[in-house]
């Protein structure tokens, strides 16, 4: 796991630790909950673990209760098996998720804040708490928040079990050592969270992009990146680019000037897709790259979504459907089991997969698989099924060849199923 050097000019706010640590933190302490969490608002921060909600809007309803007690947690917890860039976050930049936390604590009413990460991560976890011990010894955090009057206990909490612990809900139930299993929302945590109380969740890149907003200003986060979702994101690169590890990318780069960034192809290596978001992410094929900004808005138009932050080269050596199709069953191994049609349809997504892989599909699995995709994504519980179509959905729209080679082509209806040549 490593940094990828960004290109000059590409901001670099995440990966950089505050110049004076505990600044912002005087600053929302100064300020007050209200005028953080309209600043917050003005930058347009919006989640970066996938919801994609206002950060300071998703503040203001948990500030609203009038609870007697409140929780903030910071979602380190890392889903995908191949991404690494909360862990690299919390080694490199652990103060500004811890001084994140603090603010979002401070400002909807919490006394108590947890950061959740995985068990593996023990350099971070030690990187968090040598910054927690420092803190409640110097008054910074504890009984007295720097002479405040406010109180702040903050600790690490290592969490260990399936992907599903990513998802919001599953994760409050982890904490609270319950079994992991996301439940319906509303109510959101937002209103009802930990232990049944209102509690703010925030992904640990979303809490390092307050650290420096607070101490930058809103004007100048909202000139990074996309004006529509400004700022920036941690890119986990890997497949078939010379440099593989993590890159800090200004939201709304083209995916051809990241793949650029990393290096470009490896030697021999021609990309014919970059698949983004992780297992259920989607195929973005080489000729939309240059067209397609790494942007929650720019890979919904394609098709495909931020998920877990991966982006993962496939060169002309990959069959899409059998990649497609591995992922599908991963999917499907790591549905929690609590829902009938996502239990039982992405496992059935995935035998469609594998026919196609095994070459034994007709017309009608064409048609089987968008029916059976279209269902699996109105009944979704939660994002995991939703999105669990996603490969073999985008894999069939761009690589259609691949999929059925004599050209059987299906409307998505599947009212017409015929032959193209
Ligand atoms: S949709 Fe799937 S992963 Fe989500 S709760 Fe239902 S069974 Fe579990």
């Amino acid at each position: 796991m490593k940094q990828i050097a960004a290109p000059k000019g590409w901001a670099q706010l995440l990966l950089t630790p505050p110049a004076t640590p505990w600044a912002a933190l005087r600053s929302v302490l100064a300020a007050g909950p209200a005028a953080t969490m309209q600043t917050l608002i003005d930058a347009g921060l919006r989640g970066r673990g996938g919801g994609g909600f206002l950060t300071g809007e998703k503040w203001r309803i948990t500030a609203a209760s009038d609870a007697d007690v409140k929780y903030a947690v910071a979602n380190g917890y890392e889903s995908d098996p191949a991404v690494f860039t909360n862990r690299l976050l919390l080694e490199k930049n652990a103060q500004a998720v811890v001084e994140g936390l603090a603010a979002a604590a401070l400002a909807v009413g919490a006394r108590e804040a947890f950061i959740a990460v995985r068990a593996e991560y023990t350099e971070a976890a030690r990187a968090i708490e040598a910054i927690i011990h420092n803190a409640e010894r110097d008054g910074v955090l504890g009984a007295n928040v720097l002479g405040s009057g406010r109180e702040l206990i903050m600790s690490v909490r290592p969490l260990q079990g399936s992907s599903m612990i990513g998802e919001e809900t599953v994760l409050l139930k982890a904490l609270a050592g319950k079994r992991g299993q996301p439940e319906q929302t509303p109510p959101y945590p937002s209103t009802v969270g930990y232990l049944g109380k209102p509690t703010v969740v925030n992904n640990v890149a979303t809490l390092a992009a307050v650290t420096w907003i607070i101490s930058n200003g809103a004007a100048a986060f909202k000139q990074i990146g996309d004006p529509a979702e400004p700022g920036t994101a941690l890119v986990q690169i890997s497949g078939s680019l010379t440099n593989a590890g993590v890159m800090e990318v200004p939201t709304g780069t083209p995916l051809a000037e990241i793949a650029a960034a990393a290096g470009g192809p490896t030697k021999g290596a021609t990309i014919k897709a970059l698949l983004i978001g992780g297992p259920s992410g989607g195929f973005v094929p080489a000729n939309l790259l240059a067209s397609t900004p790494y942007s929650g808005g720019g890979l919904a138009a394609v098709g495909a979504h931020i998920g877990s932050g991966a982006l993962l080269a496939v060169d002309q050596s990959v069959a899409i459907p059998e990649l497609a199709a591995m992922l599908t069953r991963w999917c499907a191994d790591e549905a929690c089991g609590k829902t009938i049609p996502c239990r039982i349809g992405t496992r059935r997504l995935a035998e469609i997969g594998q026919r196609f892989v095994d070459g034994l599909a007709g017309p009608q699995d064409v048609q089987k698989l968008h029916a059976l995709a279209a269902d699996v994504a109105d009944s979704a519980l939660c994002a995991h099924e939703r999105l669990t179509p996603s490969p073999l959905l985008t894999g069939m729209r761009y690589f259609e060849r691949e999929f059925v080679p004599t050209g059987v082509v299906a409307e998505k209806s599947g009212a017409v199923v015929g032959r193209s040549e």
